[in-house]
């Protein structure tokens, strides 16, 4: 599978299994941890949770999954903003990493901006990768003014930018993206299906019957042909994870990312970044 080169020169996958909403509930959870173990059956190279997800209850699963495996998967997990200052954060990553039951964290975001000071968030962060506790971190729902502004604080940021992207959500292309691309960083795409609401679309319904994919995969090779980013979609059943990896091997034609240009138009102005 393709990776993407983080500005610290280490790699990350361009493709993993997102767990939000996982770990929330007992009766859904043997289907969630069956899932997340089928992803990694199937190699799925990464994983994204949270503390927040399911209040770390998609932490243990991750954990559990990962019990006995010999080649683990790349893990990305994220810090609470109000758990972010110096001390917080490493408190926060040590929790995380007792449930997952792994030793380092490869990418650590802190989850959206808060009122602790970046400075505090970005000390926290060398700290953890100065000790091995994260091999390499960045942050997550930064805007373009954000991103400037946190390289101006400190521009040591080593990983990258997770952010809402899919084909029915396109703003971060107006600045975001651009500036990230000129300063070698690359993007991780959350809710690239968005959320499933994009599945019922006419226009990628037809075009993934005309090249014989299903619309979620369409949606995900889309996101995948665009250059720098990576993406995480989730999904609790087994046939979707499988659907879902299909993506990966799919490249779209000229005509085909044209057509889905006319459908999903590129913004033409500044669009405030969203979030879910
Ligand atoms: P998503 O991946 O765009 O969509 C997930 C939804 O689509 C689920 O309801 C899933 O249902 C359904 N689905 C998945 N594959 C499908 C398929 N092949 N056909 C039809 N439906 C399908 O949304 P997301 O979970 O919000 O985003 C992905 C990950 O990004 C999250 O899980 C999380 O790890 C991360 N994220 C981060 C942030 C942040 O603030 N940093 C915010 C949101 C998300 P089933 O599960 O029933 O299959």
């Amino acid at each position: 599978m393709r990776s993407c080169k983080m500005p610290s020169g280490n790699e990350m996958p361009v493709f993993g299994l997102g767990t939000w909403r996982m770990g929330e509930s007992r009766a859904k959870r043997a289907q969630e941890l069956d899932a997340i173990k089928y992803a990694l059956e199937l190699d799925y190279p990464m994983i994204d949770t949270a503390e927040m997800y399911g209040d770390g209850g998609a932490e243990e699963m991750v954990g559990e999954a990962l019990a006995g495996l010999t080649k683990r998967p790349f893990i990305v997990s994220k810090v609470y903003p109000h758990n972010a200052s110096r001390s917080g954060t490493i408190a926060a990553c040590e929790r995380s990493l007792k449930r997952m039951k792994v030793e380092r964290i490869d990418l650590y975001l802190l989850h959206w901006r808060g009122g602790v000071p970046l400075i505090d968030t970005c000390d926290a962060f060398l700290e953890l990768r100065r000790a091995g506790k994260i091999a390499d971190f960045g942050v997550s729902n930064f805007d373009a003014d954000d991103m400037v502004e946190l390289s101006s604080v400190d521009d040591r940021l080593t990983g990258t930018n997770q952010v809402l992207y899919c084909l029915s959500r396109r703003g971060p292309e107006y600045d975001l993206m651009p500036w990230m691309r000129d300063h070698a960083i690359p993007l991780m795409a959350y809710s690239p299906l968005d959320q499933g609401r994009l599945l019922g679309n006419a226009t990628l319904k037809k075009l993934a019957g005309d090249l014989r994919c299903t619309p979620a995969q369409l949606a995900l090779a889309w996101v995948l042909a665009q250059p720098g980013v990576v993406t995480i979609p989730k999904s609790m059943t087994r046939e979707r994870v499988k659907e879902n990896l299909g993506a990966v091997e799919i490249k779209l034609s000229a005509d085909v990312l044209a057509e889905l240009d006319r459908a999903f138009p590129p913004p033409k102005r500044k669009q405030s970044l969203q979030m879910l």
